[in-house]
Protein backbone atom coordinates (compact mmCIF):
# COMPACT_ATOMS: atom_id res chain seq x y z
CA UNK A 1 0.00 0.00 0.00
CA UNK A 2 1.77 3.42 -1.17
CA UNK A 3 1.24 6.56 1.07
CA UNK A 4 -1.84 7.64 -0.95
CA UNK A 5 -3.46 4.37 -0.49
CA UNK A 6 -3.14 5.24 3.51
CA UNK A 7 -3.95 8.63 3.38
CA UNK A 8 -7.30 7.32 1.02
CA UNK A 9 -8.10 4.45 3.80
CA UNK A 10 -7.73 7.64 6.58
CA UNK A 11 -10.10 9.75 4.42
CA UNK A 12 -12.46 6.76 3.94
CA UNK A 13 -13.01 6.51 8.17
CA UNK A 14 -12.62 10.38 8.99
CA UNK A 15 -14.83 12.12 11.42
CA UNK A 16 -12.98 14.62 12.06
CA UNK A 17 -16.01 17.66 11.20
CA UNK A 18 -19.98 17.00 10.84
CA UNK A 19 -19.56 16.54 7.35
CA UNK A 20 -19.09 12.33 7.88
CA UNK A 21 -22.54 12.08 9.46
CA UNK A 22 -24.55 12.83 5.81
CA UNK A 23 -21.54 11.66 3.37
CA UNK A 24 -22.15 8.10 1.56
CA UNK A 25 -18.82 8.22 0.56
CA UNK A 26 -15.79 10.24 1.04
CA UNK A 27 -14.18 11.16 -1.98
CA UNK A 28 -10.82 11.00 -1.91
CA UNK A 29 -9.86 12.42 -5.38
CA UNK A 30 -8.26 10.28 -8.44
CA UNK A 31 -5.93 10.65 -11.13
CA UNK A 32 -2.18 9.97 -12.35
CA UNK A 33 -0.37 9.86 -8.83
CA UNK A 34 2.63 11.05 -10.23
CA UNK A 35 0.67 13.98 -12.42
CA UNK A 36 2.27 17.21 -12.96
CA UNK A 37 -1.11 18.85 -12.92
CA UNK A 38 -3.63 18.96 -9.95
CA UNK A 39 -7.01 20.31 -10.29
CA UNK A 40 -8.65 21.21 -6.87
CA UNK A 41 -12.48 21.89 -6.84
CA UNK A 42 -14.58 22.93 -3.53
CA UNK A 43 -16.11 19.55 -2.40
CA UNK A 44 -18.12 16.73 -3.46
CA UNK A 45 -21.91 17.34 -4.77
CA UNK A 46 -24.73 14.70 -5.06
CA UNK A 47 -23.17 12.22 -8.15
CA UNK A 48 -19.92 12.46 -6.66
CA UNK A 49 -21.22 11.08 -2.90
CA UNK A 50 -23.05 8.65 -4.26
CA UNK A 51 -20.14 7.28 -6.67
CA UNK A 52 -16.91 8.19 -4.33
CA UNK A 53 -14.94 9.70 -7.15
CA UNK A 54 -14.57 13.59 -7.90
CA UNK A 55 -16.04 15.85 -10.68
CA UNK A 56 -18.62 12.64 -11.98
CA UNK A 57 -21.71 15.17 -12.55
CA UNK A 58 -22.41 17.65 -15.19
CA UNK A 59 -19.36 19.28 -14.12
CA UNK A 60 -17.40 17.27 -14.13
CA UNK A 61 -18.11 15.83 -17.78
CA UNK A 62 -17.29 19.95 -18.84
CA UNK A 63 -13.64 19.36 -17.14
CA UNK A 64 -13.24 16.16 -18.80
CA UNK A 65 -13.66 18.10 -21.94
CA UNK A 66 -11.25 21.09 -21.35
CA UNK A 67 -8.86 18.84 -20.01
CA UNK A 68 -9.39 16.45 -23.55
CA UNK A 69 -8.92 19.94 -25.68
CA UNK A 70 -6.19 20.70 -23.52
CA UNK A 71 -4.50 17.26 -24.19
CA UNK A 72 -4.72 16.29 -20.46
CA UNK A 73 -6.82 13.24 -18.98
CA UNK A 74 -7.20 11.92 -15.76
CA UNK A 75 -5.07 8.47 -16.44
CA UNK A 76 -2.13 10.41 -17.58
CA UNK A 77 -1.93 14.27 -17.02
CA UNK A 78 -3.99 15.17 -14.13
CA UNK A 79 -5.15 14.10 -10.70
CA UNK A 80 -8.64 15.65 -9.30
CA UNK A 81 -9.06 16.39 -5.59
CA UNK A 82 -10.99 18.58 -3.49
CA UNK A 83 -10.93 21.43 -0.87
CA UNK A 84 -13.45 19.03 1.42
CA UNK A 85 -13.59 15.44 0.81
CA UNK A 86 -17.17 15.17 2.09
CA UNK A 87 -20.58 16.35 0.53
CA UNK A 88 -22.14 19.68 2.26
CA UNK A 89 -25.93 19.22 2.98
CA UNK A 90 -27.60 20.31 -0.24
CA UNK A 91 -24.43 21.41 -2.19
CA UNK A 92 -23.75 24.09 0.62
CA UNK A 93 -20.44 25.74 0.77
CA UNK A 94 -17.98 24.06 3.57
CA UNK A 95 -17.79 25.92 6.12
CA UNK A 96 -14.41 27.46 7.39
CA UNK A 97 -14.21 25.05 10.69
CA UNK A 98 -15.12 21.91 7.83
CA UNK A 99 -12.35 23.71 5.33
CA UNK A 100 -9.61 23.80 7.75
CA UNK A 101 -10.42 20.21 9.24
CA UNK A 102 -10.05 18.98 6.04
CA UNK A 103 -7.03 20.87 4.05
CA UNK A 104 -4.26 18.59 5.85
CA UNK A 105 -5.54 15.88 3.58
CA UNK A 106 -5.03 18.28 0.70
CA UNK A 107 -1.96 19.50 1.70
CA UNK A 108 -0.51 15.53 2.48
CA UNK A 109 -2.00 14.45 -1.08
CA UNK A 110 -0.21 18.04 -2.90
CA UNK A 111 3.15 16.68 -1.12
CA UNK A 112 3.01 13.59 -2.46
CA UNK A 113 1.94 13.96 -5.55
CA UNK A 114 4.00 16.60 -5.99
CA UNK A 115 3.05 18.42 -9.01
CA UNK A 116 4.46 21.27 -10.71
CA UNK A 117 0.99 23.24 -11.32
CA UNK A 118 -1.93 23.42 -9.88
CA UNK A 119 -5.24 24.82 -10.98
CA UNK A 120 -8.01 26.08 -8.29
CA UNK A 121 -11.32 25.40 -9.84
CA UNK A 122 -13.67 28.09 -7.82
CA UNK A 123 -13.94 30.08 -4.78
CA UNK A 124 -13.95 27.55 -2.51
CA UNK A 125 -10.51 26.50 -3.85
CA UNK A 126 -8.82 29.50 -3.96
CA UNK A 127 -10.01 30.75 -0.29
CA UNK A 128 -9.22 27.61 0.89
CA UNK A 129 -5.45 27.30 -0.36
CA UNK A 130 -4.32 30.83 -0.76
CA UNK A 131 -6.12 32.94 1.01
CA UNK A 132 -10.12 33.55 2.72
CA UNK A 133 -10.16 36.75 1.72
CA UNK A 134 -9.26 36.31 -2.34
CA UNK A 135 -11.91 36.86 -4.98
CA UNK A 136 -11.78 34.52 -8.19
CA UNK A 137 -12.84 37.52 -10.20
CA UNK A 138 -10.12 39.57 -9.42
CA UNK A 139 -7.25 36.95 -9.26
CA UNK A 140 -8.37 34.23 -12.24
CA UNK A 141 -5.85 34.20 -14.98
CA UNK A 142 -2.74 35.12 -12.46
CA UNK A 143 -0.25 32.75 -12.21
CA UNK A 144 0.52 32.75 -8.25
CA UNK A 145 2.95 30.57 -6.44
CA UNK A 146 2.04 28.15 -3.43
CA UNK A 147 4.89 26.44 -1.56
CA UNK A 148 7.52 27.09 -4.61
CA UNK A 149 4.09 25.67 -7.22
CA UNK A 150 2.38 27.65 -10.06
CA UNK A 151 -1.43 28.16 -9.13
CA UNK A 152 -3.85 28.83 -11.65
CA UNK A 153 -7.05 30.22 -10.40
CA UNK A 154 -10.02 29.90 -12.76
CA UNK A 155 -13.49 29.62 -12.43
CA UNK A 156 -15.75 26.17 -10.99
CA UNK A 157 -16.78 24.77 -14.34
CA UNK A 158 -20.42 24.70 -12.49
CA UNK A 159 -19.50 28.63 -13.01
CA UNK A 160 -18.97 28.02 -16.97
CA UNK A 161 -22.39 26.03 -16.65
CA UNK A 162 -24.58 28.66 -14.73
CA UNK A 163 -22.90 31.61 -17.21
CA UNK A 164 -21.67 31.59 -20.92
CA UNK A 165 -19.62 34.30 -20.47
CA UNK A 166 -17.33 32.78 -18.33
CA UNK A 167 -16.62 30.63 -20.68
CA UNK A 168 -13.92 32.44 -22.90
CA UNK A 169 -12.03 33.60 -20.01
CA UNK A 170 -11.82 30.23 -18.09
CA UNK A 171 -10.38 28.65 -21.86
CA UNK A 172 -7.79 31.89 -21.87
CA UNK A 173 -7.02 30.36 -18.10
CA UNK A 174 -6.83 26.92 -20.23
CA UNK A 175 -4.79 27.49 -22.53
CA UNK A 176 -1.93 29.68 -20.19
CA UNK A 177 -1.46 25.82 -18.23
CA UNK A 178 -1.06 23.93 -21.37
CA UNK A 179 1.65 27.00 -22.32
CA UNK A 180 3.29 26.25 -18.40
CA UNK A 181 3.15 22.39 -18.99
CA UNK A 182 5.22 22.81 -22.40
CA UNK A 183 7.43 25.17 -20.64
CA UNK A 184 8.19 22.90 -17.50
CA UNK A 185 7.04 19.18 -18.34
CA UNK A 186 6.89 18.42 -21.94
CA UNK A 187 7.39 20.65 -24.99
CA UNK A 188 6.11 18.08 -27.43
CA UNK A 189 2.79 18.17 -25.18
CA UNK A 190 0.40 17.98 -27.99
CA UNK A 191 -2.91 19.58 -28.01
CA UNK A 192 -5.66 20.33 -31.02
CA UNK A 193 -6.72 23.77 -30.14
CA UNK A 194 -4.24 25.20 -28.75
S1 LIG B 1 -14.82 16.59 5.12
FE1 LIG B 1 -12.71 16.01 5.50
S2 LIG B 1 -12.39 16.43 7.68
FE2 LIG B 1 -14.60 16.36 7.32
S3 LIG B 1 -15.16 14.23 7.76
FE3 LIG B 1 -14.80 14.39 5.56
S4 LIG B 1 -12.66 13.80 5.30
FE4 LIG B 1 -12.96 14.27 7.47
Amino acid sequence: MNNLDKLKEEVNNCTKCNLCKTRTNAVFGEGNINAEIMCIGEGPGYYEDQQGRPFVGKSGQLLDKILGVCGFTRKDHVFIGNIVKCRPPDNRNPLPEERESCLPYLYKQIETIDPKIIILLGATALKGLIDPNAKITKVRGQWLEWNNRLVMPTFHPSALLRNEKLKHPAWEDFKNVVKKYRELVNKEHYSEHC
